[in-house]
């Protein structure tokens, strides 16, 4: 089947009769994008005592609710699914061009159901202008990511791509799904990585979506006029205030503040603190640009912060780009891996099979912890990685990961929080991490929300991750990046000359509570108690920073308040995402 689009349309493709039909958008949808646009498919359409890797599950890529237009740093896109990982609702949000140009298009999301029959096949589906068709992708079976986008994008110059690679195709439960950067690089480097969405994209033998929006312009506004003034103010005064500063040079060089902190996982967490954080600090990758080449470039069109790091070799050749704080914290430091260079080597690995580097390290990290593998064994860890064309053993426990590996080994120390390996912002220190890794539905994931603020009272950790899961869950929902960091008055303002109509703060403040509610709902009809809303035990029995004394200690009739809403506070609509 061939359709074309004209506004706001959904596609919906069946996997198992291999049907395709464009819908229109169901205005009960009209204010949602991005991450709350998908826990709202799932929670309608989904059920969620589903097998995530089975038939009944749903895959669902929406673009941010400004994707496609001209404002800021505005094209991500959720990927959202029951995880198999977890057990529970997940969204996993990335950058890259795929976003905006489903945007363009008009494309509100992408909803994947069904599983073929026979799982050898290999599945793409084609968007432009033309209309959507899918269609036949053998050739493209056990690929690694780069060399598959590579052969898919010479098709056409202006198109980008979704795709997983051979992680994704084995289901492991690390696996993430690939989005294709800006235009000049075309690179799968950015990764909606977190809680297998990989695996589930796999389940349905669907290996890449090709999305060419040709020369289609930015979508317009309703007050398009005001709108672009809107975006030329905003990018104006955001470019001298200090949340550019702050992330402008990538988050790679935030390891040091993270080691001062006591936050910086080292050798599974044993400490918070790393004895050779220097040799990992981000600001070295900066020192290599003008020598090696590389630099800090946008990862999607219109990006106005520029936060990802491009990195060379030492032969001035392109290696990995976006080598995160994240990255270098769980596939280094918490391996005791301490060279930068041997984490971006991991992390184009990583990138290469599909896989978390979130997810990954830690299961390493847990392999080594457990005897497995040496501390610090770098050569080791890339031969790992690479034996995942032969079906290693262990290849594949660590790209199910971390809690899989722990069992495996039977060994008892594993970070995570509803089975997910918690990122690297170590929640002893950081109460407002821990409240938020144990009562987002979306299990360990630092992108839900917090502050990175030591010795809160428990009563200041909660609101502040409150606070701050409410603004995340709005700006995931956007398609503002997070390191953007805008506040919930900025959005407003966006969707008010957007859409056309006044948004106000109780509204938006809304959309974000409403998002967490249906999150929470699922897990709920999912069989989540509220006893699931811990973490593991060795965070709150085995202490780190001075004479081992932080645990994580926040009690659980404190997070159980979690999900009773207190009246918005004013400072609610001036709270970043995420940051200091
Ligand atoms: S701020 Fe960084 S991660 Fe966000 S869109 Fe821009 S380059 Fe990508």
């Amino acid at each position: 089947m061939n359709q074309t689009p004209t506004v706001d349309k959904l596609i919906r493709v069946n996997m198992t009769d291999q049907s395709v039909t464009i819908t229109d958008y169901p205005e009960k949808w009209r204010m949602l994008g991005g991450r709350a646009l998908s826990a709202r498919i799932l929670l309608e359409e989904c059920n969620p005592a589903c097998d995530p890797l089975g038939p009944d599950n749903i895959l669902v890529l929406a673009p941010g609710l400004l994707a496609g237009t001209s404002a800021p740093t505005s094209g991500r896109i959720s990927v959202g699914c029951k995880s198999p990982l977890t057990g529970g609702i997940k969204e996993a949000n990335s950058g890259g061009d795929p976003g905006q140009h489903l945007g363009r298009l008009g494309y509100r999301a992408i909803i994947v159901t069904g599983q073929p029959a026979n799982r050898d096949g290999r599945w793409g589906l084609v968007v432009t202008e033309q209309g959507v068709t899918l269609e036949r992708a053998d050739d493209f079976k056990g690929m690694w990511n780069y060399a598959s986008c590579a052969k898919l994008l010479t098709r056409s110059a202006t198109a980008s791509a979704i795709s997983i690679g051979p992680a994704g195709e084995l289901m492991l439960k690390g696996a993430s799904v690939a989005t294709t950067d800006n235009s000049k690089s075309r690179r799968p480097a950015r990764h909606a990585a977190r809680g297998g969405v990989g695996a589930v994209m796999g389940s349905k033998c669907l290996k890449w979506v090709f999305v060419d929006p040709g020369k289609l312009s930015a979508r317009q506004a309703v007050n398009q006029k005001a709108f672009a003034a809107l975006n030329k103010s905003f990018s104006k005064i955001y470019r001298s205030s200090p949340r550019y500063e702050m992330f402008r040079h990538g988050t790679a060089t935030a390891v040091p503040l993270a080691n001062m902190l006591n936050t910086l996982p080292y050798r599974n967490r044993t400490e918070g603190q790393n004895p050779h954080v220097d040799t990992l600090d981000g600001n070295h990758i900066r020192e290599t640009f003008e020598k090696r080449g590389g630099g800090m470039h946008n990862c999607l069109a219109g990006c106005i912060v520029q936060c990802s790091n491009v990195v060379h070799d030492e032969n001035g050749e392109y290696l990995t780009s976006g080598l995160e704080f994240e990255t270098l914290s769980l596939l280094g430091s918490s391996c005791d891996i301490n060279r930068w260079e041997d984490v971006a080597d991991l992390d184009r690995l990583c990138d290469e099979v599909g896989l978390d580097t979130i997810e990954t390290g830690a299961a390493i990290a847990v392999l080594m912890d457990s005897g497995g593998m040496p501390w610090g064994d770098a050569k080791a860890a890339k031969n790992l990685l690479r034996a995942i064309d032969q079906r290693s053993e262990t290849t594949l426990d660590v790209g199910n990961g971390a809690a899989h590996v722990g069992r495996k080994r039977k060994h008892a120390r594993v970070p995570v929080a509803r089975g997910q390996a918690l990122p690297a912002w170590d929640p002893r220190p950081l109460k407002s991490a821990g409240i938020t890794y144990c009562t987002s539905a979306m299990g360990a994931d630092h992108t839900a929300g917090f502050v990175i603020v030591p010795n809160q009272s428990d009563e200041d950790a909660l609101l502040a991750s409150q606070e701050t899961q409410i603004v995340n869950a709005v700006v995931d929902s956007s398609g503002f990046c997070a390191f953007l960091a805008p506040t919930l008055d900025e959005v407003r303002e966006f969707y008010s000359l957007y859409l056309g109509r006044e948004v106000g703060r109780e509204d938006i403040a809304g959309f974000g509570w409403r998002c967490l509610q249906d999150e929470w709902t699922f897990n709920d009809r999912a069989g989540f108690k509220p006893a699931d809303d811990a973490l593991a035990e060795c965070l709150t029995k085995e202490g780190i920073g001075p004479g081992h004394s932080l645990v994580f200690d926040v009690a659980p009739e404190v997070l159980a308040r979690m999900r009773t809403r207190q009246p918005p506070r004013e400072s609610l609509y001036g709270v970043p995402p995420m940051g200091a």
